[in-house]
């Protein structure tokens, strides 16, 4: 089976591909596949938002003569002492989009002053799969933490080096540990692993 992957994140399509190891299954993102969709993702949900992601791929796909199941994803970061902010705007939190610095140095001045016991928040991930006859599956991951002080560790993207994590002892940001142990315990990680029990 094709399946086209509704992202250009470098980083989500490497994890995507070695969580759904099914025999036969041949991951494309759009541009391998010759296709471009850029939505507007203007739902107040990260289902809303990766559900018009999925339907955009699959309208694109279908437009091009092609056969294939579809993959979407939406994720962000769910600040508790913020009202769940940046959410759905977590990439584009400070203004510019996918301004990771910006949106970094945002969460901390809005930080400012908040106790490290009010600072719990997670990321959450939710995938829409929709098969080659447009039937949906959906599967939802989180991983709960706190926002640190400081930015630490060059690893991972986003707000990595300012989530700590509850796991790995509570010490470490998700930006100071490897891809794998990454993978292991993350929000996408678990979404995926719901996805592939229920494909299975
Ligand atoms: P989207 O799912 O591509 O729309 O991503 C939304 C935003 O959430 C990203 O631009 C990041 O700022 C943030 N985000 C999502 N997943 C992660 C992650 O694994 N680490 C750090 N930031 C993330």
């Amino acid at each position: 089976m094709r399946v086209v992957i509704a992202t250009s994140n470098a980083h989500k399509v490497r994890e995507i591909e070695s969580a759904l190891d099914f025999p036969g299954w041949e991951f494309k993102t759009l541009r391998e596949a010759g296709l471009s969709s850029d939505p507007v993702e203007d739902s107040d949900t990260f289902l809303g938002n990766a559900r018009i992601k999925a339907a955009a791929a699959r309208e694109a796909a279908r437009a091009a003569g092609i056969e294939c199941a579809v993959l979407a994803d939406d994720s962000g970061l769910e600040v508790d002492a913020l009202g769940g902010a940046p959410g759905v705007f977590s990439s584009r939190y400070a203004g510019a989009d996918g301004d990771d610095a910006a949106n970094n140095a945002k969460l901390l001045r809005e930080l400012e002053g908040v106790d490290d016991a009010l600072r719990t928040a997670r990321f959450v991930c939710t995938l829409v799969f929709l098969d080659e006859a447009g039937a949906e599956t959906v599967a939802r991951g989180t991983i709960e933490g706190r926002i640190a002080h400081a930015e630490a560790g060059e690893g991972g993207f986003g707000y990595d080096p300012l989530f700590v994590p509850d796991c790995f002892g509570g010490a470490l940001t998700l930006a100071q540990v490897s891809q794998q142990e990454k993978n292991s315990v993350s929000h996408r990680g678990n979404a995926l692993r719901q996805l592939k029990a229920l494909l299975s």
